[in-house]
């Protein structure tokens, strides 16, 4: 559900390598995303192409987050991600010390694995999102490597930066209502709060709002930000950490992901104050450690 940069980008960069070296029929399913739409978008597929099928799951660990729930249907699944584990595929290939499941993929090149440009370019997109452009912690030599080898493949850099990174008037305008009005607490959390009327007010959309969460990593006394967002009948949390761990107060909120980047959710504003005082709880203990 809601794909990022990593979980698209390795299902399309994988759909391209099978099918150049292979000769298999391929589907990617799940949803799309309009900022990523320049690399291309899902199948529409039959519940009938499902039987038979070797299901390939990219990028999630979890059965509740995988959009088409048609994966069941499959003869057999694998799951290739960078999330740590969580429900049972029958075979796993995961490496939470990847920065991105992209570049798990990437290394299929070295086993004779063929590439075009628009695969690489959706493998390096992956990798690129994922990593905040090569700013997080499991970014790693191989990282690099990984790249070099899509570049050979002719990615340009900064073709998928001006396609990447652009933002509508109004969402731009946006990021600047954010950093007027985050706040930040004496612990070091920064946060956000986003509303309905908010997106309606601004004329954004929910991904649009939901991107402006990395303002607040840049602020020095940041060490845990999050953005707090409508969605529905609760609200998200995209929560991120410049060094506590903060997985398992996800995990707490009926959520998950990685130690630094996580997501959560709170059945109503009611339970904020809670959830900022034990963020508060864990950036406290970090600092005296
Ligand atoms: P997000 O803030 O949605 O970009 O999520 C950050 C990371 O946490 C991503 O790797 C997500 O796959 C993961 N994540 C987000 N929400 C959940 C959840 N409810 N359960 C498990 N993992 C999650």
């Amino acid at each position: 559900i809601r794909p990022d940069g990593d979980c698209l980008g390795s299902m399309i960069g994988l759909k391209d390598m099978i099918i150049n070296t292979f000769d298999k029929n391929v589907k990617i399913v799940g949803e799309n995303s309009d900022s990523l739409e320049f690399l291309g978008k899902c199948d529409l597929v039959d519940d009938s192409f499902f039987n038979e099928a070797l299901g390939i799951i990219l990028d999630v660990s979890n059965y509740e987050r995988i959009s088409d729930q048609r994966f069941k249907l499959c003869k057999k699944t694998i799951r290739i991600d960078h999330h740590p584990h969580e429900n049972d595929f029958d075979i796993e290939f995961e490496d939470t010390k990847k920065i991105a499941t992209a570049e798990i993929v990437t290394k299929f090149l070295d086993y004779g694995l063929k590439i075009t440009k628009k695969g690489a370019d959706a493998l390096y997109v992956g990798i690129l999102t994922d990593s905040g452009s090569f700013k997080y912690k499991n970014v790693s030599a191989n990282t690099f490597l990984m790249c070099s080898k899509l570049l050979d493949m002719g990615v340009n850099v900064d073709e998928i930066c001006n396609k990447l990174f652009v933002d509508t008037y109004e969402a731009l305008k946006f990021k600047g209502y954010v950093l007027l009005n985050f706040k930040t607490t004496k612990d070091g959390f920064s946060y956000m709060c986003v509303t309905n009327d908010d997106l309606k007010k601004f004329n954004i959309t929910y991904e649009e709002a939901s991107f402006t969460v990395s303002l607040m990593a840049s602020l020095k006394q940041t060490l845990t930000y999050a953005l707090f967002i409508e969605n529905k009948d609760s609200i998200r949390i995209r929560l991120r950490s410049k060094g506590p761990r903060i997985d398992l107060l996800a995990n707490k909120y009926n959520g998950g992901g990685h130690m630094l980047a996580s997501g959560a959710t709170l059945p109503s504003w009611d339970m904020l104050d809670k959830f900022i005082s034990e963020i508060d709880e864990i950036n406290k203990k970090y600092m005296n450690n």
